[in-house]
């Protein structure tokens, strides 16, 4: 398509004029980031359709990755380093005036997703397309991705969110494969040769429309598809008020939901799960029959992730399909569909297992709840075989109990494998959340810890440091992420450090400047930038750090002998739209911010910055520029994170407790490289069990804690007015569930020592190259290894070279 730079000028000018019957000085940001960004697409889709032909003809065995969320973020530059025309492009952008860094702000954040759970699919579709390996997304298109955040005196806003306003480039809008998706109506029975039959009848038809987005492995040929579906109304039907059936039916993909954890209880929610597995499963199957496969077959030729329970009703979907489509009997399609599946746990906060009423599920799926119902019925009875008369433990494991259907439940009865998704977090799945299901099916669980793409959050998001990587080490640690450890011959090499220490610099000072253009606040680029950036929720523990902050503050004015190395904490956190408290805290970490930042007693020692609407593209900005990455969730509360590893990997030290993936950080870096404090899991599942936590004598015994905690009432804060008696309340009336003030004093030691550590630049420089060096066991393309041989059995170039 273009061979050097001067050929790429060409064709991007000839396009300009033709896209926009403009000449290029009269063109926009906007016409140069969308002419490029088709060009590009073009440029890939050579192929992309190869990649397809490819897998229609080979008798390769597909994955398909179902999942409610993908935060994919900017593709622009990714799809260019992926492409391997970087260069070329930029330098011919150079020589027409244009900065990339400039037309790439005209790429809206894809923001399909909540947070860790989408972004982890996000990173697997770029492993499984730069492995070589066949595996697809398939999706939502919601309309409005996650809320955009503004900070309004404090107080969190949202206002919708609007990825799609000007088209997206990467996306291409396929009618010719729509599919119907079904909902409500009733159940027929009818005998067909001797056999009871169903049919679904009376139901209310949605059309569902496939636009797929190119994958792109980097620097192979791969690409492989991700396919989000959109809802739009189905052809006139008489009877029906069809403005009625087009406000309801665009609902459908209208919006995302923004709440990583809780369960919202709406139809809409349920109508919005089965729209995603039935669209995605018609041409999941259209695919494989139009391959002259074999139905019976299926397992062997195709396996299904469930990423989470969201997706879990493709299982009595598939059964449908087998049962009253193919006229397969029950036990035949079980065998197909349980072997089919594999389900993927991501948390053990029991607010967050769905479980659906059966008065809400009956009458929207007449269908799936029948099959449901039966599919229950057959593993209590198998239940019955092997505990019989055991009651209390087939109640406890049933999948529809109480007038409810047990979302998890379904997905570990009709998958091969369930997995966790960090070591901690399957062992706790094993021995105790899922104790009874591991018990009945040992052979299924199965630990993957999570991972990342390096060539997102290292290659990509941090050009300067991949390029002091590079020069050390060569190359190949971007194809081979282990590589990485080849880092650790340079510990000792005061020049290599030196160079780190500038490309941090470096980094921190482009953050600083992004801070002052956004909150008007300067900071310095000398001080430690300690970073807590991820959703906001209780269990993740902003509290303890921004209690922490007044804590420091308060040892400043009431000690002028007291000093530490000047920090710069930043926060980066959405609060779900309906989680008040989490809202609060969001309020807290402004006062504090307005009351630390204006004082001259802390002048040039403390500073408290709030940077709005966090998402991927200013995780990219952010992370890169920190020295301390702030991992304090509750042990046992955060299934693995992956936010810590990308901090991990950016050369960030972790202040965390043994919680989730911080456990193998931990060995990965040793304990002199990471700052590890408070309660283990172990001693906070025992306080759960049997009491003896009592937040109140840490109060009255702590000085410091109660100093802290009564400042959240006292005036101390600027407007705490009415603000955050709740939060204070939550720490002392209601006995602080997260243990925020039995961690705080191991806390606040943990982090003084970092502080003393950071003053030795050579030391940290150092454990920050060992951190460097340990991350590559934390890249997606080690994890995607484990999925392809472990769970899927599949195979790509890359893994036969091996
Ligand atoms: C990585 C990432 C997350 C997950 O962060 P955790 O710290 O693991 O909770 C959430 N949101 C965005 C935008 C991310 O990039």
């Amino acid at each position: 398509m273009f061979s050097d730079k001067n050929d790429f000028k060409e064709v991007f000018l000839k396009r300009l004029e033709m896209m926009y019957g403009k000449t290029f000085p009269e063109s926009t940001s906007r016409d140069q980031y969308f002419t490029l960004g088709n060009i590009i697409r073009e440029y890939i889709s050579i192929n992309w359709i190869g990649t397809n032909e490819q897998y229609r003809f080979n008798n390769q065995k597909q994955v398909y990755y179902l999942s409610i969320e993908f935060l994919l973020g900017r593709l622009l530059r990714q799809n260019l380093m992926n492409l391997g025309i970087y260069e070329i492009v930029e330098a011919g952008l150079n020589d027409l005036g244009i900065d990339l860094d400039e037309i790439e702000e005209e790429e809206a954040d894809a923001g399909l997703g909540n947070g860790g759970l989408g972004r982890l699919a996000a990173c697997f579709l770029d492993s499984l397309a730069s492995l070589d390996l066949p595996g697809h997304g398939c999706g939502i298109r919601y309309k409005h991705g996650l809320f955009e955040q503004k900070i309004v005196k404090g107080f969190q806003v949202e206002l919708p969110e609007q990825w799609l306003r000007h088209g997206h480039v990467w996306e291409v809008r396929k009618p010719d494969l729509a599919v119907e998706v079904l909902f409500w109506g009733r159940v027929e029975s009818f005998k067909e040769n001797g056999h009871l039959k169903f049919r679904h009848v009376d139901a209310e038809g949605v059309t569902a429309v496939p636009y797929d987005m190119p994958v792109v492995g980097y620097q192979t040929s791969t690409v492989n598809t991700l396919r989000l579906w959109s809802a739009e109304p189905s052809s006139y039907q008489a009877g029906r008020d069809m403005m009625k059936h087009k406000r309801e039916t665009e609902a459908i993909t209208e919006f995302l939901y923004p709440d990583d954890t809780h369960d919202e209880g709406k139809t809409l929610r349920l109508k919005q799960q089965y729209f995603l597995v039935s669209a995605s499963l018609r041409s999941i199957l259209r695919s494989y029959l139009s391959r002259k496969r074999d139905i019976h077959e299926l397992h062997d030729h195709i396996s299904i992730h469930i990423n989470d329970t969201h997706p879990v009703l493709a299982i009595p979907e598939l059964m449908r399909i087998l049962l009253d489509e193919h006229g397969l009997d029950w036990e035949e399609a079980w065998e197909i569909t349980s072997r089919t599946f594999a389900y993927t746990n991501h948390t053990t906060l029991s607010e967050a297992l769905e479980r659906w009423p059966v008065r809400i599920f009956e009458p929207l799926l007449p269908r799936i709840f029948m099959i449901v119902n039966e599919i229950n019925e057959r593993f209590c009875q198998s239940l019955w075989g092997k505990y019989p008369g055991d009651w209390n433990r087939i109640e406890q494991m049933a999948i529809i109990s109480h007038g409810e259907v047990k979302m998890a439940h379904l997905a570990i009865a009709g998958s091969f494998s369930v997995n966790g998704v960090a070591a901690i977090h399957t062992e706790i799945l094993k021995q105790r959340e899922m104790n009874l299901f591991y018990q009945f099916y040992p052979e299924k669980f199965n630990n993957k810890t999570n991972g990342i793409t390096h060539r997102r959050w290292l290659l990509k998001a941090n050009q300067p440091l991949s390029k002091v990587v590079t020069n050390a080490i060569g190359s190949e640690w971007i194809h081979q992420p282990e590589k990485l450890q080849g880092l650790h011959a340079f510990r000792e090499d005061r020049m290599f450090l030196e160079e780190l220490h500038k490309v941090k610099n470096h980094k921190k000072q482009q953050l600083a400047q992004k801070i002052l253009e956004q909150n008007g606040l300067r900071v310095d680029p000398e001080s430690i930038f300690d970073v807590q950036i991820k959703r906001l929720h209780a269990y993740k523990r902003q509290l303890l750090n921004v209690l922490h902050i007044l804590h420091l503050y308060n040892r400043f004015r009431e000690d002028s002998s007291f000093d530490m190395h000047p920090r710069t904490f930043i926060f980066g956190a959405k609060a779900s739209p309906g989680y008040f408290y989490a809202k609060k805290i969001i309020k807290l970490i402004d006062s504090v911010a307005k009351l630390v930042n204006h004082d001259p007693v802390v002048k040039g020692r403390i500073k408290v910055v709030f940077m709005e609407n966090y998402r991927v593209s200013l995780a990219e900005d952010i992370i890169p520029a920190a020295d301390i990455s702030e991992q304090i969730s509750t042990a046992s509360k955060e299934a693995s994170g992956t936010g810590n590893m990308k901090f991990m990997m950016n050369g960030a030290l972790t202040v965390g407790t043994l919680d989730g993936a911080n456990v193998e950080i931990l060995e990965k870096s040793g304990p002199e490289n990471i700052f590890i404090f408070g309660l283990t899991a172990e001693e906070v599942m025992k306080y759960y069990a049997e009491g003896g936590y009592y937040s109140m004598e840490y109060y009255h015994h702590d000085e410091h804690i109660k100093q802290v905690v009564n400042q959240l009432i006292d005036g101390t804060l600027p407007d705490s007015a009415d603000h955050f008696e709740e939060i204070f309340d939550s720490l002392l009336t209601e006995n602080d569930q997260y243990f925020v003030l039995r961690d705080f004093a191991s806390y606040a030691a943990i982090q003084e020592k970092a502080g003393k550590d950071y003053e030795d630049t050579a030391g940290w420089l150092q454990k920050s190259l060992i951190n460097i060096a340990g991350s590559g066991h934390f890249s997606s393309d080690r994890t995607i290894k484990e999925y392809a041989a472990d769970i899927w059995g599949i195979t790509g170039k890359e893994l036969m070279k091996k």
